[in-house]
């Protein structure tokens, strides 16, 4: 007895399913009705002789989408979804891409069985329109054959195929991504249907969700059906999206949804130069800007234009903010010190809370600058292209295309966050591409090593601030794509898998939405840095601050003083003098000071000394707490009587700074452990604490002998 392969052919009318279906079922067809609707359904039986395979064969209503607007589309969809068929054959007007395969992203999206017949190959050819089927197919992730339905050309490849595939395992499932804000939703939502198993029986998770925040009808009366709860939290969250994005750039889910699949599409069509038109293009205004923008030479030159006008911006016009925050700060500082008498709880305000989180905030305006810069980039769709214009060489560091995203959320162009860059890899389907990812990404500069960098440039490398800025970021993408290529040589090696990505159209940012991007981003940062920064802060204070002078060192500094009292000579310098000694003795002997100075034997090869550990080893916890307890162990170790001069005077006037010294500091910010919040999240996502340990030490490492290699070879040119 043979068996029986059930297929159905789906895809846009006009597309030739109904010629197919005919030239192979011939007259063993049977036409009816689908139950309670008057869209016609279509069967026949055709046999596969040299595998004696009877092939069951339903032409499914032609359609452009898989929505629940029209009937065709509900019966095609829950065609899909009721019967199972073994494979669905996805017939696309070969003269007709851009179009068809939107179609095609959704049935990709659907997660079924997919074999395209890449039909009117002879309409193609005469219009000049070459396709390269071999790429399109590994690019969309399922095969591709090309026929033509009308006489027979390729069918019979086809059905192998089609045979082939139906007793194939299953292949992974190309994602498709929907930008930032949509992908973020999906994150939140996918885990709440598996959780509760909603629908899985019938729709994979992500598209069960993609449907909601589509607010696609008969969905939500699904899910709602399923389970009324949750339905609801679904929905909200649908809701909130869909508001924030008509806040921002004023479009509802379901369009951006679109546009993302035209993109995706599109970019298939460009990159895997997949067709080629030889005469008259027709080209949306999209695609004339994408020819210039991503010219392979104009391109990048303009991306590092772009880039660059995107330093000199923020810094050259937050400055003036900056400054006057400073001055504010130091104010504050000023007038508690008078207020408050001597003591503990005035230290830990002065040194604990302004010093600390002062440090932290007096940064907000650059944070601020970079974001709506940044915000410019990604409203207006200009982000996606430099993704694509870096997937080449992505793929020669043995990354992915995919893994652009999440270097560039990460602070690719500084001032991200390591913390979504991590969970942005899970766009990549390669486990070693994504590790790798996962690896590299807390290399980048983020909004908390942001301040630090700008701290140090500006009081060692004032006059080319931006240039400096602009540099750091290239040294940062070339040691994240070095460390990736030999992570992926050595601990992760193995094959890369092609690029896919999506190229949403090109829009106006408005100002509200630059705004309200701007403001999240940096609200964010200030309410980091009034909790955990804050909290931090404190705790690190204490650590500085006890046990203090052990007995008999005080009693010393006290002989110290009297003896200066009896003496001849400037008695009030003297005595300035002997006050920073002694606190910078008990900085030394507290908690936070040995631990500095433990590590001094092995720091002192890069140029730190025992206050630069303390700051570091804060670091660890989050990398705005360097700057705040720089700021600190220098407060205290000055002696409260000059407490009024910027953290930026302070370094540059302490002899153990130099421009050498703070390379060597620059670097290690930049490239050592990733913050414990980023470790917690690598962990989770690589699914084992192994990797997030190994993120630590190796980066740390990496750092040191980076920082190390600096400070010997400046010293030894004598820069220092
Ligand atoms: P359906 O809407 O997908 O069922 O498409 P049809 O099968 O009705 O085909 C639409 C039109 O395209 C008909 O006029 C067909 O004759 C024509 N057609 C189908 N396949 C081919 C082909 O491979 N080459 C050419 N030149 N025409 C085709
Ligand atoms: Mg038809």
């Amino acid at each position: 007895m043979s068996e029986v392969l059930h297929i159905a052919f789906a895809g846009n009318p006009n597309a030739g399913k109904t010629t197919l279906f005919n030239h192979l079922t011939g007259a063993h067809q049977h036409v009816g009705n689908y139950p309670g609707v008057t869209v016609e359904k279509k069967e026949g039986v055709c046999t596969h002789s040299e595998t004696a395979t009877d092939i069951r064969v339903v032409d499914l209503p032609g359609t452009y989408s898989l929505t629940a607007y029209s009937v065709e589309e509900l019966v095609a969809r829950d065609y899909l979804v009721n019967e199972r068929p073994d494979v669905v054959v996805n017939i696309v007007d070969a003269s007709n891409l851009e179009r068809n395969l939107y179609l095609t992203c959704q049935f990709i999206e659907l997660g079924v069985p997919l074999v395209i017949a890449l039909n009117m190959i002879d309409v193609a050819e005469k219009r000049g329109i070459r396709i390269d089927t071999d790429k399109l197919s590994e690019l969309m992730g399922v095969p591709v054959l090309p026929i033509v339905a009308r006489n027979g050309k390729g069918v019979p490849e086809l059905l192998n195929t089609l045979i082939s595939v139906s007793h194939a395992p299953a292949r992974p499932q190309t994602l498709l991504r929907y930008g930032t804000d949509i992908d973020e939703a999906l994150r939140e939502i996918v885990p709440l249907i598996e959780e509760h198993k909603l629908l899985t029986d019938l729709y994979p998770a992500r598209w069960t969700g993609l449907k909601i925040l589509e607010n696609d009808q008969q969905i939500v009366d699904r899910v709602m059906l399923a389970n009324a709860s949750v339905g609801q939290k679904l929905i909200d969250c649908g809701e909130t999206l869909s508001q924030h994005l008509q806040d921002t750039i004023e479009a509802y889910p379901e369009t951006v949804i679109a546009d993302h699949r035209y993109g995706f599409v599109r970019s298939i069509l460009r990159l895997g130069e997949v067709t080629r038109l030889s005469d008259q293009d027709r080209l949306y205004a999209s695609d004339k800007i994408d020819k210039v923008v991503t010219d392979r030479f104009a391109g990048p030159l303009l991306m590092a234009l772009v880039l660059f006008g995107l330093y000199s911006f923020t810094f050259n016009w937050s400055g003036f903010l900056v400054d006057w925050l400073g001055t504010l700060f130091e104010l504050l500082g000023g007038t508690v010190d008078t207020l408050l008498p001597d003591g503990p709880l005035k230290s830990m305000i002065i040194s604990g809370v302004i010093d600390g989180v002062g440090g932290v905030l007096g940064f907000v305006p650059i944070i601020m600058f970079m974001f709506f810069g940044i915000a410019v980039l990604e409203d207006s769709g200009y982000l996606a292209r430099v993704a694509f214009m870096l997937d080449r060489i992505f793929h020669f560091f043995g990354l992915h295309g995919s893994s652009v995203m999440p270097f560039i959320i990460s602070g690719g162009i500084a001032g991200g966050c390591a913390v979504p860059g991590v969970l942005a890899a899970r766009t990549l389907r390669s486990p070693k591409e994504r590790m790798a990812t996962l690896l590299t990404v807390p290399f980048m500069n983020c909004g908390a090593k942001l301040p630090v960098l700008t701290l140090i440039i500006g009081a060692f490398f004032s006059t080319h601030q931006a240039k400096y800025m602009f540099l750091a970021t290239l040294v940062t993408w070339l040691v994240a794509l070095l460390v990736a290529k030999f992570l992926r040589m050595t601990v992760l090696k193995g094959e890369s898998t092609p690029f896919v990505m999506e190229l949403p159209p090109y829009r106006v940012p408005t100002l509200k939405g630059l705004s309200i991007h701007t403001w999240e981003r940096t609200w964010q940062y200030i309410k980091k840095a009034g909790t955990v920064i804050l909290g931090i802060s404190i705790l690190l204070w204490a650590m500085m601050t006890y046990p203090g002078l052990p007995a008999d060192k005080a009693s010393e500094f006290e002989a110290m003083r009297r003896g200066v009292a009896s003496s001849t000579g400037d008695q009030a310098a003297e005595l300035v003098r002997i006050d920073r000694l002694a606190a910078e003795e008990g900085l030394r002997s507290s908690f936070a000071g040995r631990i500095g100075t433990a590590l001094e034997p092995i720091s002192r090869y890069a140029g730190f000394d025992w206050r630069t550990n303390i700051a570091l080893v804060g670091g660890f916890a989050a990398k705005e707490v360097i700057i705040s307890t720089l700021g600190t162990a220098y407060s205290l170790g000055q002696g409260a009587a000059e407490d009024t001069t910027s953290l930026k005077d302070r370094l540059r006037a302490d002899r153990r700074w130099n421009p050498v010294a703070a390379l060597a500091f620059l670097f290690f910010i930049m490239f050592y452990s990733p913050c414990f919040v980023t470790v917690v999240a690598i962990a989770k996502e690589a699914g084992s604490w192994k990797w997030a340990f190994f993120s630590m030490g190796f980066n740390t490492l990496f750092a040191y002998l980076m920082a190390v290699a600096v400070f010997q070879a400046g010293t030894l040119l004598g820069m220092g």
